[in-house]
């Protein structure tokens, strides 16, 4: 987009909210920071890496600065176009035409320019206590169970890695295991599979010191499981997590599991573990595209059936007989709509 195409967007698309065009592209471009802006974000809440890295360059390529302030979210409000706050999460990129600065006048608060277009304020998610206390382990909480959506969701990636492995197996579009290398290269804390102790152990640390209970709900994820975990399925294994939170603080937050979409039995699993929510992401592509974009899926899955359409159909089953299971308000399906990105495939030849 070319710094004449900005005020474009906003007259073409005026029934959309203009927050919510600006959050979009900042997803799809990145956010770049001054040092003076990434001075000022050394107070606030850091970057977890709670899942993917969703950045834009791979970690060897940011600055120490980057890799340690950029924040985890950052809310958009006020400034010339009048916004209404908006949280959006941050992708680093150091390219990216959207800067954040300390603003001309080097002041806070931090200001978001689109080149040198001024679009909002900014406003800084705030360094939790509970991510100054580390584990009897010397693990961070934000290692364990780092929090996300300005401190409401606990996100357990409880498995940070993903059985389809390797450029053969894994989806092209996910970064999941590269995240994991990079992680661990950087010298992080990031825990691979994450122990039942350690999590009731975060989540005591959370419970003690989040006295406003700002954490509404946690959700369990990770990796598919394509055979067995510590011998376990899929279902067996996120559902350990519920059971043993649960036990250990009933009805404290609310359970989402967001795992693959499963077979009627399974989603009972976790139900009866304890989970509220059960959220299946489920992918629809062209069957071409599904056959070079998801490699392992189209071996494990789809060799069966031959197509990704009916690849599809056991999923939407699933989702259908869920029905019978979870209250109607307890199902959060994804749709996750994607254009295959040349960096990704870059990303995977610098490692
Ligand atoms: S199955 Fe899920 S976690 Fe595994 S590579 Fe594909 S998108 Fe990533």
């Amino acid at each position: 987009m070319k710094p004449e195409d900005f005020l474009i967007l906003k007259e073409t698309y005026c029934d959309i909210p203009f927050e919510a065009i600006i959050k979009t592209d900042l997803l799809r471009l990145g956010i770049s920071f001054s040092n003076e802006a990434l001075e000022a974000c050394k107070a606030a809440k850091p970057k977890s890496y709670f899942i993917f890295s969703f950045d834009r360059t791979a970690q060897k390529d940011l600055s120490q600065l980057e890799k340690k302030s950029a924040p985890e979210e950052i809310a958009l409000i006020g400034g010339p176009f009048d916004f209404k706050r908006t949280i959006v999460s941050v992708r680093v990129n150091p390219e990216s035409p959207y800067r954040i600065t300390v603003g001309a006048i080097h002041e806070l608060p931090l200001q978001l320019f689109f080149h040198d277009e001024k679009i909002c304020d900014i406003l800084l998610p705030s360094f939790p206590d509970y991510y100054a206390q580390p584990l009897a382990n010397g693990k961070p909480v934000s290692d364990i169970t780092p929090t996300i959506e300005w401190g409401y969701l606990i996100y357990i990636t409880a498995f940070r890695l993903c059985q389809y492995f390797g450029a053969e197996e894994e989806c092209a579009f996910c970064d999941i295991n590269h995240n994991y290398r990079q992680q661990k290269a950087e010298g992080r804390s990031y825990t691979g599979i994450k122990s039942l102790d350690e999590v009731i152990e975060a989540l005591q640390i959370i419970e003690k010191h989040d006295p406003q209970k700002l954490s509404h709900a946690y959700t369990v994820t990770g990796g598919s499981i394509t055979s067995q975990l510590g011998g376990m399925n899929e279902a067996q294994f996120y559902a350990q997590y519920a059971q043993a939170i649960e036990a250990k603080f009933p009805g404290r937050w609310i359970g989402k599991a967001v795992v693959q979409g499963l077979p009627d039995d399974e989603i009972k699993i976790l139900k009866d573990s304890g989970y509220q929510i059960y959220h299946p992401n489920y992918e629809v592509w062209d069957e071409k595209i599904f056959n070079h974009v998801c490699p392992g899926k189209t071996r494990y899955v789809g060799q069966k059936n031959g197509s990704a359409a009916f690849w599809l159909e056991p999923k939407f089953s699933a989702l259908k007989k869920s029905f019978l299971i979870l209250l109607p308000a307890s199902r959060w399906p994804n749709l996750l709509a994607s254009r295959i990105s040349k960096l990704r495939f870059d990303l995977r030849k610098r490692v």
